[in-house]
């Protein structure tokens, strides 16, 4: 379903887990970020994209390479693809598995692949596609090949999976990197006036200091880790984020004893 449609942006919201493809229409190419999950979703992206495409090009952008934010890569074979180095580096094996099993499951036949990459873009680096400036900025953190996606021009940023409303931090990388991201991502909303702020799972936020809320709630709960449950209020209470805080509190704890480890080393 469509969440938000504004003039030069559309965010479609997958029935799963409340999933963000975002669409970008600009006068002279046509972008995409992480479609995503079941295939008549796909097919209705695609079908709007065919629908307004005056002959533009399609650059479809991966903020990682998380099972759910490629899913759905199969439906634009014709794109130009954009991710990370470490994107391409990374061996996603694990989430080709995810994919499987979830079509498996859903009786569900569509491809499986890891889609190939056009363009790997370096750490902030802005590219021009068609006439609009690109920055891809390196969020690590939850995932290391994770990328947030400024477009200063029309004052979006497309944050992949931080600053969810409704669920709370996934660290699934590693812990100081998240807290670091969380603050590289309040830094851009201030200097670059962001106005759309839009998560991979969640709602569209157009309140600047919502925005930094969100991203607090999340700097709060993991400088709490791994005595304390520091838990917003926007997140909801239920045994599949029990798993992920548990998750949370393993991996903070990990770290912990591998920093230690190495201190002694030396
Ligand atoms: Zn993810």
């Amino acid at each position: 379903m469509i969440q938000a449609k504004l003039q030069s942006f559309t965010i479609y919201e997958s029935a799963l887990m409340r999933t963000t493809s975002t669409l970008i229409d600009t006068p002279d190419a046509i972008l995409l970020i992480d479609p995503t999950w079941l295939p008549e979703e796909i097919a209705t992206i695609r079908r709007d994209i065919e629908l307004n495409r005056n002959d533009r090009p399609l650059y479809v952008i991966f903020t990682h390479h998380h099972f759910d934010h490629i899913i759905g890569a199969y439906g634009f074979k014709d794109a130009t693809t954009i991710a990370s180095q470490a994107f391409v580096d990374a061996d996603s094996s694990d989430q080709l598995d995810e994919i499987r099993e979830f079509y498996e499951q859903h009786y569900i036949d569509r491809p499986i692949q890891k889609p190939e990459i056009d363009i790997v873009v370096q750490p902030n680096q802005t590219l021009q596609l068609g006439a609009v400036p690109v920055t891809f900025i390196s969020t690590p953190g939850h995932d290391a090949t994770h990328l947030s996606i400024l477009i200063e021009s029309m004052n979006l940023l497309v944050c992949g999976d931080y600053g969810s409303n409704i669920e709370p931090p996934f660290i699934e990388h590693d812990p100081s990197a998240y807290l670091e991201t969380l603050q590289t991502l309040q830094t851009i909303i201030y200097e670059h006036e962001i106005q759309w702020f839009v998560p991979g799972h969640g709602d569209l936020c157009d309140n600047r200091s919502k925005m930094i809320e969100r991203l607090s709630a999340g700097e709060e709960y993991i400088l709490a880790l791994p005595e304390n449950r520091h838990w917003s209020p926007m997140w909801p209470e239920h045994s599949f984020f029990d798993r992920v805080h548990e998750r949370n509190r393993k991996m903070v704890e990990q770290k912990e004893t591998d920093r230690r480890s190495r201190q002694q080393d030396y």
